[in-house]
């Protein structure tokens, strides 16, 4: 199988492998893994941070820091099409009594400047729920893996700073970021407070994400995870993973996007079907066909039938993400399997 539905899907290269079969351990929750440690030592300086905490899952990074972040009652403001918003099962609500308040996402994943400056500049007010956090993702998964520019960047952290008010930034993909702006995720990261970012995706690992931030935040954010039930013992067995990831796994990802552009172009040539286009491409396709939900459904179908998985993502249009499991090959070979797949659908 031909597996673009998400670099969620990645498996462990053999050099991580070795690592887990080999991986010094101890218990973490005492802070007594030297391979955890050492995880979280290189992942605070790759993001230019004073302090890094392991966590199982992205969204579990989301979560902690915005219940370390915001008191109950507070608004933590996200943007409208958001991964914060769409997609951690209301976390924040549900547990920390945060007030989700989404703002619109431009096409290119930025947050409104006016929504923002309309939130962020809430009378204090007794009537008035007060902001605490603003998240901003960069690249932004739903608006198509796009890499948020750097004037962006300041400009919401100066926005939120000027109100004395946090910025968290979801960095699931921020090593896709970096290299798509050709700059750091220390850079991307420079004017956020705390970042999250995923080592399960197109790094590889099977399992974890990392939050980043000071000491003191860190300090609160491991109570912030015992309480999720998220501490866990002999981590360093996930934690050797990231090793080998930071160390041999950054770096290809230039492949993926490589290959993302040859699927848009393939795509593009398709009769009927539509690629979005972005500015800058990370590893994301997404593209419209043609008909009804009907006819995209018989083309997913005839897609997996040809030995391709693709991701619905609205009734009529798709997403394709290049990782570390699709060779330039395969990305010619999904292409054939559009084509045939379309004509077999949209084809007369
Ligand atoms: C995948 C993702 C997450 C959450 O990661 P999980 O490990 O799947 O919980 C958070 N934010 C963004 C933007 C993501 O793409």
């Amino acid at each position: 199988m031909i597996d673009l539905r998400s670099d969620t899907v990645t498996l462990p290269t053999p050099e991580m492998r070795e690592a887990i079969a080999r991986a010094e351990l101890g218990d973490d929750v005492y802070g007594e893994d030297p391979s955890v440690n050492r995880l979280e030592a290189m992942a605070a300086s790759t993001m230019g941070k004073d302090a890094a905490m392991l966590v199982p899952s992205g969204t579990m990074g989301n979560l902690a820091a915005m219940l370390t972040h915001c008191a109950r009652g507070t608004k933590a403001i996200v943007g409208s099409q958001s991964h914060t918003n769409l997609y951690e099962a209301g976390g924040a609500s549900a547990l920390g009594g945060i007030v989700l308040t989404a703002i619109a996402n431009t096409e290119d994943g930025e947050l409104d400047a006016d929504e923002l400056a309309h939130e962020l500049g809430m009378p204090v007010d007794e009537h008035f729920a007060q902001p605490s956090l603003v998240v901003i993702e960069n690249t932004h998964n739903r608006c198509g893996g796009a890499p948020i520019k750097l004037s962006h960047m300041a400009e919401v952290s100066d926005a939120a700073h000027r109100r004395k008010i946090r910025l968290h930034l979801d960095g699931a993909r921020i090593f896709n970021a970096a290299l798509a702006l050709e700059t750091t995720p220390r850079e991307i990261a420079s004017g956020a407070d705390t970042v999250s970012f995923c080592l399960s995706k197109g790094l590889g690992c099977p399992v974890g994400s990392i939050l980043c931030g000071s000491g003191e935040f860190i300090a609160g954010a491991r109570r912030t995870r015992k309480v999720l039930g998220g501490g866990m013992r002999q981590a360093g067995i996930i934690a050797a993973a990231g090793i080998v990831a930071l160390t041999t796994m950054v770096d290809r990802l230039a492949e993926d996007h490589q290959n993302a552009r040859a699927l848009a172009q393939g795509f593009a040539l398709v009769a009927g079907l539509n690629v979005r286009p972005v500015k800058n491409r990370t590893n994301m396709v997404v593209f419209d066909v043609d008909g009804d939900a009907d006819a995209s459904r018989r083309f997913a179908a005839a897609m997996q039938q040809r030995g391709v998985l693709i991701s619905p993502r609205a009734a009529t249009s798709f997403r394709a993400v290049t990782h570390h499991g699709i060779s330039r090959a395969d990305v010619d070979r999904a292409v054939a399997a559009a084509a045939q797949a379309a004509g077999e659908v949209f084809g007369d």
